[in-house]
């Protein structure tokens, strides 16, 4: 078919415009001031990534000019969530930087809640602070786009290019346009990848009319895994996806009300149940129960056994706190800045917190590295605070030469939420800036036969359908394509019933994860079947393909990890015990992109704070 190509050739590409990319192309313009800083974004830079809806709250600031916390303290934090196993140079270099990003947020006309008392950000929890954050999107897509020469919107970036006069080295990027269809080029001497998570790998627990309706971004496809692992870039701990506690059927937030309005959960009966399960979980996990705070995946795992013990639902208290007009005031708005769904959910199942407490549910797994967990690339440090293993030289660098990454992106960075992935996206855009002026004038050599390949091998779906499309009179059914939605609903299927979701309680062992893969496998064959009717179908196939990717690499992760080290996230059930003597590491895999094999091995944590 008659397809455009369209070349870019610029120094610094940015893939994804969310919280990291707007991060990365703000940051790369401050130090690379003649440089040529291009922004690929799928959506709408305006409205697009995890934070489009806007948020209520910024959960990750330090105040440490105001004596509030250190960076320290909150590795210390991180890490105990995480259950002992986090990057704690990456952590700490994201902690020592994140203040500084909040106070442009404000400069830039973010409106912040103030304590009356003090005058300083409202504080919602220790690491937490309010804000008034419907426009939070706009205002840093607004700084990116005052930095970067150009922005790019609805381009689906499929595959990253390879400079082919180096090993292992990126040399851009390719996509097509979700609206036109022309096919974009853009050869770069680095790239950052900032594409976000991963929503519907697993089943979600809203399906049919309710299907969009998920925790994380619907539209958050593992791009910034599935890019980087085809490129072969090595990747770490994408055993550790998270589950959460949350209200039911919307997915709304928990944070302000257990913070800020200081409403608790019970089970059916009226009761407190968390305590019921100490004993259960500590011969799981040991001592680690009695840290403080409890991690969330252990408050998560008595979540799950007090409901398969016949005692659920479990109701948030809500009708006490909402008798104070305030509290109600901020319960509602906490949704209203961030996630209307929830409201509306209530609102059409009749239920008023004020008189009615509602329901929680865990949700189906995600995959992500910014938010409560730590999966992504394996990348290296900063140079003054990482160990040999940590550090290759530039700072958010993956195990690819020249390829960044950003937020969600980068693994053993857990805990960033919003600010810190705009600040990751800053350091790696610095790091970016210096790789580029260290290569000098070498030159980035991507041939035309790479180029066509791709073409040819993304545009495939639609040719898929409108060929196989001659064989079938009516309906979805065909035997030639499988379209991306049927291919949606058969990964989500395998990675709930054999990779631990929610219709197993999150509990798989090496015989599931086994055939798991090999399912996966299969599935790999099948998807170069899939059929696109349109542009929109064609997005939908190569973020379909994307999940597929980053889903072989949790099931594959999650088979080398013999041990139960979350449980409330995922359960091992042949090794239900934490076992700290073999499994206090991190874990790598690295996907050769010729033969597509999977090779795994361990890396070792170092705390580098006490
Ligand atoms: C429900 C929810 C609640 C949250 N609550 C809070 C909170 O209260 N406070 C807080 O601080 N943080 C919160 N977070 C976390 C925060 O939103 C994330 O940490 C942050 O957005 C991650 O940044 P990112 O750049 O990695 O991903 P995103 O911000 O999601 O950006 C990814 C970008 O990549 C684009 N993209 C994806 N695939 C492609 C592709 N193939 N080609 C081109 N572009 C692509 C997307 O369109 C998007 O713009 C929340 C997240 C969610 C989902």
């Amino acid at each position: 078919m008659g397809i455009k190509t369209v070349y870019e050739d610029c120094d610094i590409l940015v893939v994804g415009g969310g919280m990291g990319g707007t991060g990365a192309a703000y940051e790369a313009r401050y130090w690379g001031r003649d440089m040529k800083i291009i922004v690929a974004e799928k959506a709408n830079i305006d409205r697009s990534g995890a934070v489009a809806q806007g948020l209520y709250a910024i959960n990750c600031y330090m105040g440490t000019q105001w004596g509030e916390n250190n960076p320290e303290d909150h590795v210390r934090y991180a890490r105990n969530d995480l259950m002992g196993l986090v990057r704690e140079d990456l952590a700490f270099d994201m902690a020592r930087h994140v203040d500084s990003a909040v106070h442009k947020f404000e400069d830039w006309g973010l409106p912040f809640m103030k304590s009356a008392e003090t005058g300083q950000y409202l504080r919602e929890g220790k690491w937490q602070i309010m804000i008034h954050g419907e426009s939070y999107k706009p205002i840093v897509a607004d700084a990116a786009r005052k930095s970067a020469d150009k922005i790019y919107n609805r381009i689906m970036v499929t595959h990253l290019l390879m400079d082919e006069s180096r090993d292992n080295r990126v040399g851009g990027a390719v996509g097509f346009n979700c609206r036109t269809g022309d096919y974009h080029v853009f050869r770069a001497k680095a790239v950052i990848v900032a594409a976000g998570g991963a929503s519907h790998i697993f089943k979600p627990r809203s399906v049919g009319e309710g299907m969009g309706r998920t925790w994380y971004a619907p539209w958050s496809s593992g791009s910034a895994y599935a890019l980087s692992i085809q490129a072969g870039a090595k990747m770490t701990q994408m055993e550790n996806r998270i589950v959460l506690a949350r209200f039911k059927d919307g997915y709304g937030p928990v944070g302000a009300y257990f913070l800020h309005l200081k409403t608790y959960t019970q089970n059916a009966y009226g009761n407190e149940y968390e305590t019921t399960w100490y004993e259960d979980t500590k011969a799981l996990v040991g001592e680690y129960i009695d840290h403080q705070p409890t991690p969330t995946c252990l408050r998560n795992h008595a979540f799950i056994q007090e409901m398969k013990a016949g005692r659920g639902p479990i109701y948030m208290v809500t009708k006490e706190a909402f008798q104070d007009p305030h509290l109600e005031e901020v319960g509602w708005e906490n949704f209203l800045g961030m996630t209307v769904s929830q409201a509306v959910v209530w609102a059409s199942q009749d239920i008023d917190p004020k008189y009615t407490n509602p329901e929680l549910t865990t949700s189906e797994p995600y995959v992500m590295g910014s938010h409560a967990t730590c999966s992504g690339a394996w990348c290296s440090g900063p140079e003054d605070l990482s160990p040999e293993e940590y550090f290759w030289g530039y700072n958010r660098m993956m195990t690819v030469d020249g390829l960044f990454g950003a937020g969600d992106a980068v693994g053993g960075t857990a805990h960033a939420f919003s600010s810190g992935s705009f600040t990751e996206g800053r350091l790696a855009a610095k790091a970016a800036v210096k790789y580029i002026n260290d290569l000098k004038d070498e030159k980035i050599n991507v041939t035309d036969k790479q180029v066509d390949d791709f073409k040819e091998e993304i545009y495939q779906p639609l040719d898929n359908y409108k060929i196989g499309r001659n064989e079938i009179v009516g309906g979805t059914v065909s035997p030639s394509y499988l379209l991306p939605i049927q291919g949606l609903q058969r990964l989500e299927k395998v990675m709930d019933e054999y990779v631990g979701g929610i219709s197993v309680n999150y509990m798989t062992n090496d015989k599931m994860l086994e055939r798991g893969i090999e399912l996966l496998d299969i599935m790999e064959e099948d998807f170069e079947h899939i059929g696109a009717e349109d542009l929109h179908q064609l997005m939908r196939a190569w973020e379909l393909k994307h999940r597929l990717l980053t889903s072989q690499s949790v099931a594959q992760h999650t088979m080398f990890r013999e041990e139960t080290r979350w449980p409330g996230y995922y359960y091992r059930g042949d090794h239900m015990q934490l076992d700290d003597d073999n499994w206090h590491c991190l874990t790598l895999s690295r996907r050769d992109p010729e033969t597509r094999e999977w090779t795994m091995e361990k890396a070792p944590v170092y705390h580098l704070v006490d």
